[in-house]
């Protein structure tokens, strides 16, 4: 039996929804060709939230053609048109900021009211702030020559293909659609398999405020086929990757042959350094922060922490005791939880094993290193907020990103030290310090090898301040005016004003 385009679904908070289960095509959600579909688990539960149509080669083909189209008149829009559009997605978003924040819990394991919600918050913050960017996109007068007149224009690029990852499924598709929009660009985005359905609601926003079909077009796919697809389309100018390294580096390769742009946001492995002259309450309210928060599931989690020898075990005693605390664990509707279940089995499985890997290794547990299995969370996919200590440099749990909430902390002596611990990783994403002592917090800053650093805080994310990383963190920016740059391309135009040769 073929899957209806919706379905009625009323959530635990009450929250009656319509689920659309279509690809969003063309302002008009319709089946996939072969009739495949994706089942989306709920995390507390292990149970089916719904199905979702799945895309396959045929239908990304049939979304890049709409997006082709569309492409025609769209860029001929004005910015102040785009403009005012991008001002509408976040007016909505914010008047059913609390609908997104239950279907974005639902959907991905979020607890609402400490988490999700905000992601709503993010989002609006992100399509206000590039739709204040669509009218103000400039290109250059170049004046070498009198007798030569030089510029450019900014225009977009085309068609983008954006693939996202189910940590943060509406906030990092805002990161990305908001400012090929704003720049006049049309788009196919693939959502993850694992949280394809809070998307597809904003899916609907684009054709409630005036979007012409065809500009926005957001399916649901796996990433070997669906992705893959629209990484080899001819027609697709650019892929804007969020996700693992590993997929990355596939998705350049893909991309490699019809010579795309890409950026790509990958993991993380961040470090948090606390010198004994810091602030030790802020150092572990944002310790906790840096790695606890969404289950740990952040790109930038600040997952290793290096603390000065003088103040470690104090650190330790302070941080697990914050952790136990205010890191209530619970389902994603019980008001006061904050840690939620990882987003899937297959998530929860890999985190336990690097539990068990970091046992072996040999490091202390301090806190936590086992699933919770308490009561009604037995049948979800929850694991105990976890604290290592007496990490060494070169074990998997220092070296290798866990996607969990499971922090390593080790100690240092001088300040050359902390900075070797840092880099010593292969990604390069954020990075924190704490101390106060300007002087050494800026230059500590300037040697760490990484994307973002934090003085005195962790995670601090802004829509007006790019984000992004070094090494095997990513390429390209995303946020601030340089993620806007990503999305346009410099026509240079030069005009002969005397007669030259
Ligand atoms: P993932 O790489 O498994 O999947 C991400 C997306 O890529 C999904 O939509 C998936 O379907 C798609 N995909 C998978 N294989 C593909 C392929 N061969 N071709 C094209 N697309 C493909 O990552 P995930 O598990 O969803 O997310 C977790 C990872 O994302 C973590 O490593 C995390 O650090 C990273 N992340 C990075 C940032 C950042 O900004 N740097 C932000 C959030 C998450």
């Amino acid at each position: 039996m073929s899957l209806p385009l919706t379905v009625d679904v009323t959530l635990p908070d009450g929250t009656k929804i319509e689920q659309p289960t279509g690809l969003f095509i063309n302002n008009e959600f319709v089946k996939s060709k072969n009739g495949n579909t994706i089942d989306s688990i709920n995390p507390s539960t292990g149970e089916v939230n719904a199905s979702v149509y799945a895309a396959e080669d045929e239908d990304v083909t049939i979304a890049v053609n709409a997006a082709k189209t569309a492409f025609k008149s769209w860029k001929k829009s004005t910015g102040v048109e785009r403009g005012i559009l991008l001002n509408k997605i976040a007016d909505k978003l914010e008047e059913q900021r609390d609908y997104f924040g239950s279907i974005e819990a639902w959907d991905s394991g979020k607890t609402k009211e400490q988490n999700a919600v905000y992601d709503i918050d993010e989002c609006v913050s992100c399509f206000r702030y590039y739709a204040g960017w669509a009218d103000k996109i400039t290109g250059k007068v170049i004046q070498n020559d009198p007798k030569k007149l030089a510029y450019t224009v900014h225009e977009p690029l085309g068609i983008i293909g954006q693939i996202v990852p189910w940590n943060y499924p509406l906030a990092m598709a805002a990161w990305k659609l908001a400012p090929a929009l704003a720049a006049g660009n049309v788009i196919v985005l693939k959502t993850s398999e694992i949280t394809p359905l809070s998307l597809l609601h904003v899916a609907k926003l684009f054709k409630e405020v005036g979007f012409p079909p065809g500009v926005v077009n957001i399916i649901s796919g796996y990433g070997k086929t669906a992705g893959t697809a629209l990484c080899v389309n001819p027609d697709v100018a650019k892929i804007a990757f969020t996700g693992s390294t590993a997929t990355g580096k596939l998705i350049s390769k893909a991309a490699s042959d019809t010579m795309k742009a890409v950026t790509l946001e990958c993991g993380g492995k961040s470090p948090l350094i606390i010198r004994a002259d810091a602030d030790l309450d802020q150092a572990v309210k944002w310790a906790a922060i840096g790695i606890m928060s969404n289950q740990g599931q952040i790109c930038t989690a600040t997952s290793r922490i290096y603390v000065q020898e003088t103040i470690y075990e104090k650190f330790l005693d302070l941080l697990s005791k914050h952790v136990k605390e205010d890191y209530k664990q619970g389902t994603m509707f019980e008001e006061d939880a904050v840690v939620g279940p990882q987003v899937s089995e297959q998530q929860r499985d890999k985190v336990l094993n690097y539990i068990d890997i970091g046992k072996k290794e040999g490091a202390r547990v301090v806190l936590g290193g086992e699933a919770n299995t308490e009561g009604d969370l037995s049948k979800g996919f929850f694991i105990k907020p976890t604290i290592f200590a007496d990490v060494k440099p070169n074990m998997r749990i220092v070296q290798e990103e866990i996607f969990g909430p499971v922090v390593s902390v080790g100690k240092f002596s001088t300040d050359e030290e902390a900075l070797e611990l840092a880099n010593n990783v292969s990604y390069g994403l954020g990075s924190a310090i704490f101390t106060k002592d300007l002087v050494v917090a800026h230059t500590m800053a300037s040697e760490i090898e990484a994307g973002m650093v934090w003085i005195n805080s962790s995670n601090d994310s802004d829509v007006h301040i790019p984000f992004g990383g070094v090494k095997l963190s990513g390429v390209g920016r995303e946020l601030g005016e340089y993620g806007l740059t990503m999305y346009t391309q410099p026509k240079a135009i030069h005009v002969n004003l005397g007669n030259v040769l």
